[in-house]
Order: structure tokens, then C-alpha cells, then sequence
């Protein structure tokens, strides 16, 4: 089985905005086993509509368009699919009074725009769009099933994963997936890859590999496909005991997608506690600890120490120690550390300080250096990076290396 995606709209092809729509989708079908041979973006037009159409059903099993379903003027993807299909555009009751509905619930009166919303291509199926205004539409055409949708990427979602996705698993019922996600850790990606090489060329033909990088980790994503799921279940445990006795030293988990995702775990299992204390990374650590749900239950809070008399007044870092070595300096942010996990009572502590740039540098320090501190029951320890001198990136560095830092400390020492 296999698709074709097709994204629609101007905004695209002029770059305002970025396409995640396919991205997601993509990556959603190849969860289920279907292949994604295309990826199309087209303008707002009803000839690019329709060649692309001709291409994808003539070519593919699934074709699913996002996109241009909106009541504004230029949103024509509707008008273009009924003429694709030689068919009318009809008022759907049940679209209308879900409108209604919707349109009522916004406190907004109905308009001629939203009445037109509910008229559909009289050959489609709707799907019910319970996050907006736009219905999603199923189409079968020749020997292929046409699903558009809308382009704001949540109701997009809503209807993949509660109508498109389980429709389409009927069609591959048969197909049995199993997949398994190993986080790897210490080498790049092209590394990565040259040692593992000997180990992947001897996969079973039915487990294919995938690299997923992001930041900080690589992820390995290891699919079984074939009509047995016990002998897939076997493969992927065999394959999972040969790459451990490769990378032992390289794997940090198998259920997360994150670092932050890890570390939330590894501080939950060991009921541990955390607070931060950030200088240069300006709070961004404690916004990616707190972007993972349930993270109150291990993250206390962070003190952002911009200015030396915060460090001082609030961390109780030494004056003398401002003075004497600067604030970029491993005793002022193993100061930091120490001085936020007593001030929050944690059982452990990050703190970073450092020259984020673009001035601000010196020959001793130049822009990028960065140290950062963590301190836990044993103590507390400091390293030196000298990251580069563009600084959003180092800010991003900076942050993931501390959550680095933290994880292989968790994963060292069950303190
Ligand atoms: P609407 O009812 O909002 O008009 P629509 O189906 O007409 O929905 P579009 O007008 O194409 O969809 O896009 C609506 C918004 O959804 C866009 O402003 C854009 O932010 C987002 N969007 C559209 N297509 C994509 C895409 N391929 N990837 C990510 N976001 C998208
Ligand atoms: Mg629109």
C-alpha cells in the first residue's frame, strides 16, 4: 500500500508556511505501513489541483490533500475536487447544522461564507470535523481513496488519527507492525551509522532501521513487518540483543522521544528531585523540563540569575568569587548549582553561566564559552564548552548539554 501527499495552498509556496502538515502525515502512514512515494506542494489552483490528482490517483492506493477547504475566497480545493470528479456541489445537512452549531457556540452570527462551508461534492463521504468549520471529504476514484482535509494542522490531525488512520488500517489489516525505539547518545549520526553498519546488514529481511535524529539524541527505530506478529516480536528482541552487546555504552532508553522526555523518566523512577539555576540559557532549560506533562511531580522551579547581584543576593554566590574569577567561571556556577538546590531543597541542581554573544567576548572568553554545573548528594561538578558565537544557537547548545550532563549523571549514579 502506498500514498501520495498533497499540500495545498500559496502560503506554502511563498514560504510563510512551513509545511509540518505533510511532515506529519508522512510519518503517521509509515507507523501503518504505507509507503509515501510523493510529497506535493501546489498552488491554489484548480489546473494544479487537478494535474496533481491525475498523477497521484493513477499512481497510488491513498492520495491525501490538506488544505484550501477554508470559506475564503481563495480557499478553492472543494470546487476543484467536484470538477475533478464531474460532479455538483450539494448542501449537506448534517455539515449545516454542525456549522450551526460551531458558528452559535463562537457567539458569531451565520454568513452566507459559513453556509457555504456545508456544501459538499455530491460523490464524497464526509468526515465529521469537530474542531472546525471545514469537513473532511473521502473520495473513491478508479482504484485509489482521495481524503482531503483541512490545512490547520490540529483538526488535520483530529481527523487523521480519529477517522482517516483507522479506516485505513482496516485496509491493511493483515500487516501486522511492530516497532522499537532505542535513544542512542555520543557519536553523530554518520558515526553512528559506520559502526553500526555490520550490525544492520545482517537484519532479517523483515525489520527495516530508521535514524531520527534531534537534538541531543539519535534516535533508532527498528520496524518488523510480515502476517506473524510472534515471529516479528522475535526478530526485533534478537535484533534489540545483538545492537546492545554493539553500543552498550551508547544506549540511554527506549520509550522517549526527548531528552527532556528522559530525564523526566529517570527522575521519576529514582524519585528525585530538580531546580535550576540559569544565567546565559535565561530560563530555557526550566521551559523544556516544563514542557513534559507531570514534570511538578520531580521540577521545583528555577531562579533565572541574569545579573551578578541576583547570583549574589538570591544564590548567595561568593562577591569574592564574582570579583576574582567573573561570572563565566567554574566556581561562580558551581555556586549557582549549589546555591539554587539549597534555596529550592532539591536533591539535585543545574546552573549554567555564559557568554551567549554576539559581544560581549573576550580573548580569555570568547563569545560561545559556556559553563555549566550540576549538583546532586555527592557534591557538585562543572565543565567548559566553548560553543559558537551565534546566540540563539547557543543558547539551544547550552541547554541540551546541561540536560545531557543531568541524564548521564542520573543514569551513572542512582544517587
Ligand atoms: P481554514 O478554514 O483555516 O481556511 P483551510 O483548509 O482553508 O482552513 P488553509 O487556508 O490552507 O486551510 O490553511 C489554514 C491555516 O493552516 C494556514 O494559515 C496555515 O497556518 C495552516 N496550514 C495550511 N497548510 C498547512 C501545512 N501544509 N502545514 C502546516 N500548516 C498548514
Ligand atoms: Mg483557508
Amino acid at each position: 500500500m502506498n500514498a501520495i501527499i498533497i499540500t495545498i495552498g500559496n502560503e506554502i509556496l511563498i514560504g510563510q508556511t512551513v509545511d509540518t502538515n505533510s511532515a506529519w502525515i508522512a510519518q503517521e502512514l509509515n507507523l501503518i505501513g504505507i509507503e509515501v512515494s510523493k510529497i506535493i506542494s501546489i498552488l491554489d489552483e484548480k489546473e494544479e489541483i487537478s494535474r496533481a490528482l491525475d498523477e497521484a490517483i493513477s499512481s497510488v492506493d491513498f492520495v491525501i490533500i490538506t488544505g484550501g477547504l477554508g470559506p475564503t475566497n481563495d480557499d478553492i480545493t472543494k470546487k476543484a475536487l467536484a470538477d475533478y470528479f464531474g460532479v455538483k456541489l450539494v448542501q449537506d445537512d448534517q455539515v449545516l447544522e454542525h456549522i450551526d452549531k460551531l458558528v452559535t457556540k463562537r457567539k458569531a452570527e451565520m454568513n452566507e461564507r459559513n453556509i457555504k462551508q456545508a456544501e459538499i461534492p455530491e460523490n464524497c463521504t464526509v468526515l465529521k470535523n469537530n474542531l472546525g468549520t471545514a469537513p473532511g471529504m473521502l473520495f473513491k476514484h478508479k482504484n485509489a481513496t482521495i481524503v482531503s482535509l483541512p490545512g490547520v494542522p490540529f483538526e488535520m490531525r483530529e481527523l487523521m488519527n480519529t477517522q482517516v488512520i483507522p479506516l485505513m488500517k482496516q485496509t491493511t489489516s493483515d500487516l501486522q507492525i511492530i516497532h522499537k525505539n532505542i535513544l542512542t547518545q555520543g557519536l553523530p549520526e554518520s558515526k553512528l551509522a559506520e559502526v553500526l553498519e555490520p550490525w544492520e546488514n545482517n537484519l532479517p529481511s523483515c525489520i527495516s532501521l530508521a535514524y531520527l535524529p534531534s537534538p541531543g539524541l539519535i534516535k533508532l527505530r527498528l520496524t518488523a513487518k510480515g502476517s506473524n506478529k510472534s515471529l516479528l516480536e522475535e526478530a526485533i528482541n534478537s535484533s534489540l540483543d545483538k545492537l546492545k552487546k554493539v553500543i552498550p555504552e551508547l544506549i540511554c532508553g527506549y520509550n522517549s522521544e526527548t531528552l527532556e522526555e528522559l530525564i523526566g523518566t529517570l527522575l521519576k523512577e529514582q524519585g528525585k528531585t530538580l531546580s535550576t539555576a540559569e544565567s546565559c540559557t535565561g530560563g530555557n532549560i526550566a521551559s523544556l523540563i516544563t514542557s513534559i506533562a507531570g514534570s511538578s511531580a520531580y521540577y521545583q522551579g528555577s531562579v533565572v540569575a541574569y545579573s551578578n547581584e541576583i547570583k549574589e543576593n538570591v544564590l548567595k554566590v561568593k562577591g569574592c568569587s564574582l570579583n576574582e574569577y567573573g561570572a563565566v567561571s567554574k566556581q561562580v556556577v558551581e555556586e549557582m548549582a549549589i546555591g539554587v538546590k539549597k534555596l529550592y531543597k532539591t536533591d539535585l541542581a543545574i546552573a549554567t553561566s555564559g557568554i551567549a554573544g554576539p559581544t560581549g567576548g573576550t580573548f580569555e572568553k570568547p563569545i560561545g564559552t559556556t559553563w555549566i554545573a550540576i549538583a546532586d548528594s555527592n557534591g557538585v561538578y562543572a565543565e567548559k564548552y566553548i560553543f559558537g558565537d551565534q546566540r540563539e544557537r547557543n543558547i539551544k547548545r547550552a541547554s541540551l548539554t546541561a540536560l545531557n550532563m543531568l541524564q548521564k549523571r542520573l543514569l551513572a549514579t542512582n544517587l
